[in-house]
């Protein structure tokens, strides 16, 4: 998700303030609850979330990540800190549908590559739900399956980066996409974030609050294209991706 676009709603709320609560990223186990053996809906750690009523906030980080990489990693977090998320969500999509033109990686290694960038960051956890839903991933579904899920009490903050917001209004069911989660759109070298754009979401039904990050010129087209010659990925991801990436004998020419 979040490949096809990026959106939010906006003027309608009051902007995010930062939180000064610590961040809490286990999920909240109800007093005497038996682990549940059903399937998650959205994570192990992230299904309860909310479930003791009080305000949390759910930081959702939708993409590619083919692969995922520090450029992706740092936003988030710089996010969940700034707006005081008590997790986040890095959801794969299963078939993006803005990215057809090229072999998307199957989905399985995607995510497995996700687990292993996210898992040393307690407030980080990875849903495979757009992978197990199917067909096209439209992150209107995704947003309507988590708000489903989760009580009122939890926010959804749907993060993105400058390149993917300005295609929101493209994005599939778009207007229903606005008033489902609010949005933060980060900055990110090459992609414009300016005062024209934020007008343009003042007069949509998107919330979209803009967020500067570190600037880290990172995409996983450039790791994709350096395996591909050969080239070292050190430090543009975590190791454990790099070594996944190696022994998968992912992005190779001859793969
Ligand atoms: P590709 O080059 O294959 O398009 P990508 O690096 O753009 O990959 P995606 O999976 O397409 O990664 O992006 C997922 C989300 O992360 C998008 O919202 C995108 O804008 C954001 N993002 C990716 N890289 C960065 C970065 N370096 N800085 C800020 N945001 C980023
Ligand atoms: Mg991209």
């Amino acid at each position: 998700m979040g490949e096809e676009t990026l959106a939010s709603e906006s003027s309608a709320r009051a902007p995010l303030p930062g939180r000064a609560t610590p961040c809490r990223a286990q999920a909240v186990s109800l007093p005497g609850e038996v682990a549940s053996r059903r399937a998650p809906v959205v994570s192990e750690g992230l299904d309860n979330l909310g479930a003791d009523g009080a305000p949390a906030r759910l930081g959702i980080m939708g993409g590619t990540f083919d692969p995922i990489h520090i450029g992706h990693l740092a936003c988030a977090e710089q996010v969940r800190e700034a707006y005081g998320l008590d997790a986040v969500v890095f959801i794969p999509a299963g078939s993006p549908v803005f990215k057809r033109d090229r072999d998307v990686t199957p989905a399985d290694e995607r995510l497995a590559m996700c687990r292993l960038a996210t898992e040393s960051n307690p407030a980080f956890d990875v849903s495979a739900m757009e992978i197990k839903r199917g067909g096209d991933t439209y992150t209107v579904d995704t947003l309507r399956e988590l708000r489903a899920h989760y009580p009122d009490n939890v926010e959804l903050v749907f993060i993105t980066g400058a390149d993917a917001v300005a295609k929101i209004f493209r994005w599939h069911e778009s207007e229903a996409v606005a008033g489902l989660a609010r949005f933060v759109a980060v900055t990110r070298p090459g992609y414009t974030l300016d005062d024209e754009m934020r007008a343009t979401f003042e007069k949509s039904s998107f919330t979209v609050d803009f967020l500067e990050v570190t600037g880290l010129s990172v995409s996983s087209s450039d790791l994709r294209r350096r395996v591909s010659e050969g080239k070292s990925i050190r430090y543009l991801t975590m190791s454990r991706v790099r070594d996944y990436i190696c022994e998968h004998g992912l992005y190779r020419k001859e793969r």
